[in-house]
């Protein structure tokens, strides 16, 4: 398999309303989250690449604002 970017099954939201923009999921995966002001936003779906980086965020923001769809 030579195609790093290929896309997962794993699609991600963010509840913007529980969101406490504590900079967690950014800093884990930054390539799929973002925080714009005090709110993140999911900035591109996860990819093979950093699938896991996205459930580790996911499992640990502390408002459990993170879903998968
Ligand atoms: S980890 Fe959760 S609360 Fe923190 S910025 Fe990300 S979505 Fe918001």
């Amino acid at each position: 398999m030579q195609n790093r970017e290929r896309r997962t099954n794993m699609k991600v939201s963010i509840d913007e309303s529980s969101c406490i923009g504590c900079g967690l999921c950014t800093g884990t995966a930054p390539e799929v989250f973002e925080l714009s002001g005090s709110v993140a936003s999911v900035i591109a779906q996860p990819t093979a690449a950093n699938e896991a980086a996205a459930r580790e965020a996911l499992e640990a923001c502390p408002v459990d604002a993170i879903h998968e769809d």
